[in-house]
């Protein structure tokens, strides 16, 4: 792979390789874009085949969150790191230790938080050795379980496809299919149900679906079933590229609107079908960034309530985005990216950066 060319052709700022052999540390940490904020972005551990392959992970994922923050209205860029390893076997302190160190060597222009692999007790390890660090438990300042937040945030979202498409703005008396009744799912199916929706669910595990049953009511649909499922919102809560031409072709909803990440395999294909279907989709990277609301609010000292009124900003967020798909007449998942590009070029024409003189101004306080 040619580093140089790949990240010149997605617009990265920086790549940093770290190796300290003798913590059993090989990462990667990539950051896409500082235009809005310093990078923020998980650490994803996991053992991957070969050393470009954790490369280019971490180059498509923080690109990913740079549209993520941006569309959010956080003053945040994207970024995202990659320890190569096994979760299972090779976490330990001094691993954990030295990437900290790696992140504190970026000066605040990166900021780490969980993801695939990491848990709070590694993002403890890591704060040893910087502040650049959130994801931290609840009694360490931290913002706990993101999943209400996010939760909240897809129902915004919904709320919203609920009004461009039905002229109403809210849920009561709709029926929504929720594919994965786990945290996110769970949640939004309580949310939906005290709003008075009919809610469908499946999940491959039996003890999740009891749950949903009993404490909201979900009507619960096996798993191979749910594209089939006749109802007015399909909500995607499981697994990314789920969204597939053979897939596409059984549902029976006017809009899909779900908290999973990466819903559609391929997006020209899959994104330009569901608009081709009328299907009204709600890109995943808008509707579920109410968990990278909550860490950003840990950032300014945790405060729960802020985070969800933050993500149930998300509704206006995707009335904008729905909008200028009708102006610009292209299908929602090129709205989405339009969106979040138009508010990077507006804040870049803003000119210098403050946070970055403010950052370095921290750094000197503390030599
Ligand atoms: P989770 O593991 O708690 O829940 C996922 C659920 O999906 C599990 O109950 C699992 O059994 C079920 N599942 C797996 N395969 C399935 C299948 N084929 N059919 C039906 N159900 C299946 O995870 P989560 O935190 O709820 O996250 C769900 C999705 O949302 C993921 O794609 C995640 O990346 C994304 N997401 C989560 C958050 C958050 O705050 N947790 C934030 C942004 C995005």
């Amino acid at each position: 792979m040619d580093l140089f060319r790949v990240t010149a052709e997605m617009g990265h700022e920086r790549v940093l390789l770290c190796s300290q052999p003798e913590a059993g540390l090989r990462a990667v940490i990539a950051i896409h874009s500082t235009v809005l904020g310093p990078g923020l972005g998980g650490v994803r551990m996991w053992p991957y085949a070969s050393t470009d392959e954790a490369i280019v992970d971490a180059l498509r994922l923080s690109r990913g969150m740079t549209y993520k923050a941006a569309a959010a209205g956080v003053n945040l860029g994207g970024a995202k790191a990659v320890i190569v390893a096994d979760p299972k076997r090779d976490k330990s302190e001094a691993l954990f230790r030295a990437f900290g160190r790696a992140v504190e060597s970026l000066a605040g222009h990166y900021i780490t938080a969980e993801d695939v692999g990491t848990d709070t007790a590694d993002m403890e390890w890591i704060a040893a050795e910087t502040r650049w660090v959130t994801g931290l438990p609840e009694d360490r300042g931290g913002g706990g379980d993101p999943s209400p937040v996010t939760a909240r945030g897809v129902l915004s979202g919904m709320q919203a496809a609920a009004q461009w498409k039905w002229g109403a703005d809210t849920l009561a008396g709709r029926s929504v299919a929720i594919q994965g009744l786990g945290s996110v799912g769970g949640y939004l199916a309580g949310y939906l149900a005290e709003e008075g929706a009919k809610v469908f669910g499946c999940d491959v595990d039996d003890d999740a679906c009891a749950e949903a049953r009993g404490r909201h009511g979900v009507e619960i649909v096996p798993v191979d079933e749910i594209f089939d499922v006749e109802a007015d919102v399909f909500s995607p809560c499981a697994l990314g590229a789920i969204l597939r031409p053979e897939t596409i072709a059984r549902l029976r909803v006017a809009v899909v609107a779900g908290g999973a990440n990466n819903q559609l395999a391929e997006p020209a294909r899959d994104g330009d079908e569901l608009d081709r279907r009328g299907i009204l989709y709600a890109p995943d990277f808008i509707i579920n960034a109410g968990g990278l609301i909550n860490v950003y609010t840990e950032l300014h000292g945790y405060d729960r309530r802020r985070a969800m009124r933050m993500a149930s900003n998300i509704y206006g967020t995707t009335l904008r985005l729905f909008e200028l798909a009708r102006q610009q007449n292209v299908p929602t998942w090129v709205a989405g990216d339009r969106l979040a590009e138009r508010r990077i070029a507006e804040v870049r024409a803003v000119g210098p950066r403050h946070w970055e003189l403010a950052s370095r101004r921290r750094l000197d306080a503390s030599i």
